[in-house]
């Protein structure tokens, strides 16, 4: 190949490369990504000048073309010192490379028009400025990986070495005459590799930035999983990351065959921590707490901070004995030391182990059974969920409110009996040994929800409530519905609970909420006339 067409390709592969690092650095916008485009925008014209060697003045196609190729190397270590964050990204000494050059190049070119002394001196130089670059990687705080951090002094190297053998080439006395667009074998040489390494330069300067990125961003992905998975207050890991890690616990628990429980603690009488000495105290007391728990567990055991003053671990390995232990452990370092500003606080435990068959949510109400107990029973204390406990039929007990009352102290009383006898319910337990219990715990429900139901619409005639023939209909259909339930309740056709919610949640409570705030009106003003009279 002719001179001419290499230089010609030089400059396309320039003129590639340096659209590429334009839209780069009109993209990102960053200033070394600017520099490396303006780089190779100068090579193009680097080369486009070249070309015009015999037609163009040599001040155009000798001078200014090699200070433009110099400039282009060195804006390749400038750009590598401005990512690299190197303090003066432009040092004094290149501005010395340059004056250099022009140094040689101006009575090479003008006085003894030597081919030679150019081309020796724009590859010392060349073989310098690499030098510049392979220093700036090896210098930058920033993070290079060890396959970029090679590769760079491998292509690094790989240059040097080239344009050495240049430099030994141009020296050979067949070699020495030539000018720099004769058709010879230094000059296709030079071409040739040095297409090849701006390509791979570009390719690694490229990678280098790309792979910093990469890492930035998972630096951030780290910070922000961090954020997402941490309880702030107390550094512990949050209930978000409890739900999934207590998922993949459950499946290695079964995989091995290993024990796994859950210790639930809330501490005692918090409130009023936060009432006396105020929330930030408070605070301080949940982050004491946070690292006394931390400080009693191993290492397979992780704490979650699971909701205000509630704290939950999860124990991997552990069986129900064990999850004891460690709770009383825990109680016992908690109770011990006075906490700063406070003095004594105590907490209260609650444990369970899983078992296979088990959802997380069943768990999860057994150990919160557990510590409702513990906090029933005196607080202070660590109770165990038994294989042969059960879960109440509901969690929640119910309260009276001043807006059921209707101002008839007859129906009133008969409401609250019903409410008080639906939360005695509650504290049984679905066993199928304590069924008869139930039933008759159903049944004396059933029997006074008909002695109100008859006693109110007693009621309703006396007040003189227009509607009182439609309520009774509704009270008797209540009771059918209600007595089918109990009936197949009986014949294990239902479950206590659903019977429960039916007999509470419609007979009980949604029918006073519905149908009887409608002759609320009635029997208030029956009230205040029958308050008058006397
Ligand atoms: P007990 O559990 O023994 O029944 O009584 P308690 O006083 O601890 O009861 P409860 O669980 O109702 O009160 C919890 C209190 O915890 C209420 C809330 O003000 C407080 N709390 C929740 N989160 C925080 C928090 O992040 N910081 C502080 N300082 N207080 C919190
Ligand atoms: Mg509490
Ligand atoms: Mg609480």
């Amino acid at each position: 190949m002719d001179t001419k067409t290499l230089t010609f390709t030089m400059m396309l592969v320039a003129g590639a490369l340096a659209l590429v690092t334009v839209i780069l650095a009109l993209y990102r916008r960053e200033k070394h990504l600017t520099i490396y485009a303006a780089g190779f925008v100068t090579a193009m014209f680097s080369f486009l000048l070249f070309m015009g060697q015999g037609t163009l003045s040599s001040w155009l196609s000798v001078i200014a073309a090699n200070l433009l190729l110099l400039f282009f190397y060195l804006s390749l270590a400038w750009g590598l010192r401005t990512w690299a964050e190197i303090p003066r990204t432009w040092p004094g000494r290149f501005n010395v490379y340059i004056l250099v050059w022009l140094g040689v190049l101006l009575p090479a070119t003008y006085l003894w028009d030597s081919y030679l002394a150019r081309a020796t001196v724009s590859s010392v130089l060349i073989v310098v400025v690499t030098g510049e670059f392979l220093f700036a990687v090896s210098r930058t705080k920033r993070e290079v990986s060890t396959v970029i951090h090679r590769a760079a002094w491998l292509i690094g190297l790989g240059l040097i070495a080239c344009h050495v053998i240049r430099i030994g080439l141009l020296w050979l006395p067949q070699n020495a005459e030539a000018s720099l667009l004769s058709n010879n074998v230094v000059s296709s040489f030079t071409f040739i590799f040095t297409i090849f390494f701006s390509i791979l330069w570009t390719g690694l300067i490229l990678i280098t930035d790309a792979a910093s990125l990469v890492k930035e961003l998972s630096l951030k992905n780290e910070v922000l999983e961090a954020l997402a998975t941490t309880d702030k207050l107390t550094g512990l890991s949050n209930r978000h990351l409890l739900e999934t890690t207590i998922l993949s616990e459950m499946d290695r628990s079964l995989r091995y065959s290993q024990p796994l429980s859950l210790v639930m603690l809330d501490l005692d009488h918090f409130k009023r921590v936060n009432d006396t000495w105020g929330h930030e105290t408070g605070d301080l007391v949940l982050k004491t707490t946070a690292s006394r728990i931390l400080s009693s567990i191993r290492g397979p055991d992780s704490v979650f901070r699971w909701g205000g003053e509630e704290f939950v671990i999860l124990l991997p390995h552990t069986n129900l004995e064990g999850g004891c232990i460690l709770a009383e452990k825990i109680r016992q370092t908690i109770e011990a030391e006075p906490f700063p500003t406070v003095g004594p606080v105590t907490a209260s435990f609650g444990v369970a182990e899983w078992k296979p068959q088990e959802s997380r949510e069943h768990w999860f109400k057994q150990v919160d059974q557990a510590l409702y107990r513990a906090k029933n029973g005196g607080r202070n204390q660590v109770v165990r969920w038994n294989s042969e406990d059960t879960l109440p039929i509901a969690l929640v007990k119910l309260e009276w409110r001043t807006e059921w009352e209707s101002g008839n102290t007859g129906i009133d009383n008969q409401h609250r009996r019903l409410l008080e006898i639906a939360n005695g319910l509650l504290d049984h337990s679905l066993t199928s040994q304590n069924k008869a219990v139930l039933t008759g715990l159903f049944q004396e429900l059933l029997d006074d929800v008909l002695q109100h139901f008859a006693e109110e619409e007693r009621v309703l005639q006396t007040v003189k409530y227009p509607e009182a023939e439609h309520h009774a209909e509704l009270h008797r259909q209540l009771v059918t519905e209600a007595v089918v339930l109990r009936d197949q309740f009986l014949k294990g056709e239902t479950d206590a609970t659903s019977f429960f919610n039916y007999l509470v949640g419609k007979v009980v409570i949604g029918h006073l909420l519905t149908a009887d705030v409608k002759f609320f009106p009635y029997t208030r003003a029956d009230s205040r006339a029958s308050t008058s009279r006397s």
